[in-house]
């Protein structure tokens, strides 16, 4: 996984290290574990959705800028990963899954592995207003567009890193930053994730 990391361009010490460290067999379903370093999305505990694959991790986590000490938001828990390798890179992380069992299993996890993250179950399109603002913000699910709410709980220079819908053409992984009072966006290449589902997302099913 590391190689292929490498490969692909991330460059980032911080993230490599941390990629190398957050043990991700611990994250995926028990049938998984032979191919949890396998370049690809798993599915997790919950019907349709998944694990990101390795890569999308690090490019995300690497376009977050993470400094030690920073507070950062991560909107879609899943397994809890992202979240870890977040914390490994020295962030206090919040991370909020609308799903309440997803949400429940990555905190038992993500407490037992010894990561400081803070699994709160609810909608984070609209973000965690109660903890904001945040030097970082990563989202894992795809957002119909820009999520204004989430940038409002930057701080000044803060980072937030959005698969954004691009119609039928998929998704943009785009970057939002906070440059002197003003939002500069930039692409940073097209991607595919599963919807982010909330009041500021798509619609969907009531969940648990
Ligand atoms: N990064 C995660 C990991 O490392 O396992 C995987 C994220 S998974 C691709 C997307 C997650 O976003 C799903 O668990 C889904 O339930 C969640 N999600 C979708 N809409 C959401 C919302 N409005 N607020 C919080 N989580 C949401």
């Amino acid at each position: 996984m590391m190689a292929s990391l490498i490969e692909h361009g991330i460059r980032s010490p911080a993230v490599l290290q941390a990629m190398a460290g957050v043990p991700r067999e611990e994250f995926v379903l028990d049938g998984d574990r032979e191919r949890a370093y396998a370049d690809r999305a798993l599915p997790i505990d919950a019907p349709g959705q998944t694990i990101s694959q390795p890569l999308m991790v690090a490019v995300v986590v690497e376009a977050l800028e993470l400094h030690r000490g920073d507070r950062a938001l991560d909107v879609g828990t899943g397994s809890g990963y992202q979240a870890a390798v977040m914390a490994a890179c020295g962030a206090h992380v919040v991370s909020i899954e609308r799903v309440g069992s997803l949400a429940e299993t990555a905190a038992d996890r993500l407490r037992r592995l010894g990561y400081d993250v803070e699994v709160i179950a609810g909608d984070g399109t609209l973000g965690v207003p109660e903890r904001a603002p945040f030097d970082a913000i990563a989202v894992g699910a795809a957002a119909p567009r820009l999520p204004v709410a989430l940038a409002r709980q930057l701080v000044p220079g803060g980072r937030l890193v959005v698969p954004i819908s691009n119609g039928p053409n998929g998704e943009e992984l785009t970057r939002l930053r906070v440059i002197n009072g003003r939002w500069v966006t930039e692409s940073l290449g097209p991607c595919r994730f599963v919807p982010l589902i909330g009041a500021d997302g798509y619609e969907g099913a009531d969940t648990g």
